[in-house]
Parts: C-alpha cells; structure tokens; sequence
C-alpha cells in the first residue's frame, strides 16, 4: 500500500505529488525532476513507482517525488516558471543573490520559490537519514555526507564514478543544505543526459533499488 500526498505547490500553484510506500524504518526521500531539463530524472523515479506500486521491498519510510520542479519538467526548461534555478534557491550558508551563469539563477532571497519552502518545511519535520536527487549531465554519482554504502553500490553496478565535489560551488544546493550543513546525506544522482527511457529502467532503477537495501541499516 502507498498514500498519494500533496507535498507542496509550485510557484504558479501547481501540485507537487510525493508517493509515500512503507511505515517503519529510516526515512528516505527521492526527488526527480528538480531540472525540468533533465527528464531522465522523471524516468528513473517513475520507474521506481512502477515497481514499487506492484511491491516495495523495504523497511523505510520513503517519501518518492516524480517530478519537484513540476512547472520547468512541464516546458523542458531547467528553472521554474519564476526562472530560477530550484537547486541554487535553498537557505545555505553561502546562499548568494550572485550568479556565474543565467541558468544558476538563485532567486531574489534564500528559500524564496514555494517548491523549496514545502521542502525545507519537510525536511524541518521529518527525520530524515538520506536524499537521493535525480539528474542528468556527465555521468556520475556526487555524494555530500555519508553516504557511502549506497553511492558504492550504484558505481558498481553502473560503471559512474563517484566523486564527493562536483566540480564547483554549488551554493543553495540540496547538497550544500543537507550533506554539508545537516549531516543529512544526499546522493545527487547525475545520469548521462540524453539517455533513454529504456537506459533508467534497466540500469539505473536496479542500480538505486539494490543500493536502498543498505539504506535500513541507516541510525
Ligand atoms: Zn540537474
């Protein structure tokens, strides 16, 4: 059995849908679509609801979002309709109004786009114990915090590399937000852009589904 919940709203006001799957064990959150550009996001996460609407084999309390940035992943466009980048938006530290690249839009304050907020609030209220995010770019899978055990098992059984710094600063980020500021871990899942449908639900789907077994140890 899973529960259909409304998570949050996006900027213009539409639903934000998490599908929630078992009662007990360490919570688990997974968001595809945070780059509405990056579709292959949405196919691994749907492709993870598939199966887990037929069976969800674990002890956790998983909270699965298919698509985050409902409004970008509905124009193929990497921000939301307010144009700013959801992954550059969240109240790090070093969140900045400064940006290298238009695409890094941060928004005018911290945590000023609705999608955040519902998430910041989620993450305020839940006890979190690991995020994965799904995206695409140049194949690899980006860890900030422990996360380990997983990111092992999903270079193992994909061939990415596995790398703890994505190349350069990422303020706003979930992982700076999380995995250096909270000691909550995030795998930022970065699947090779472009691939297919048939690419995440044969390589990545079971790669994530057999790296989520080592996630019930999770204290
Ligand atoms: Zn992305």
């Amino acid at each position: 059995m899973f529960k259909v919940r409304l998570f949050g709203t996006s900027s213009q006001g539409l639903p934000i849908l998490s599908y929630c799957f078992g009662q007990k064990g360490p919570v688990v959150l997974i968001l595809g679509g945070v780059h509405g550009d990056e579709p292959e996001g949405n196919y691994i996460a749907l492709g993870l609801l598939k199966k887990w609407i037929q069976h969800f084999p674990y002890q956790l309390q998983m909270t699965l979002i298919p698509c985050f940035n409902i409004e970008g992943s509905l124009i193929a466009q990497r921000k939301n309709q307010n144009k700013v980048d959801l992954n550059r938006n969240l109240p790090t530290k070093n969140w900045t109004s400064e940006f290298t690249k238009e695409r890094y839009q941060p928004g005018k304050t911290a945590c000023s786009e609705p999608e955040n907020k519902a998430l910041v609030k989620w993450i305020q209220e839940n006890s979190v114990k690991l995020i994965l995010s799904l995206h695409s770019w140049n194949p690899m899978i980006n860890t900030n915090g422990n996360c380990l055990p997983e990111a092992e098992i999903m270079r193992k059984m994909t061939g990415y590399k596995l790398s703890d710094y994505i190349g350069y600063p990422t303020p706003g980020s979930l992982g700076d937000y999380c995995g250096q500021e909270r000691d909550i871990p995030v795998i930022t899942y970065e699947a090779q852009k472009d691939s297919s449908i048939q690419e995440a639900l044969t390589k990545h789907v079971p790669a994530i589904e057999k790296a989520l077994f080592s996630s019930q140890k999770r204290v």
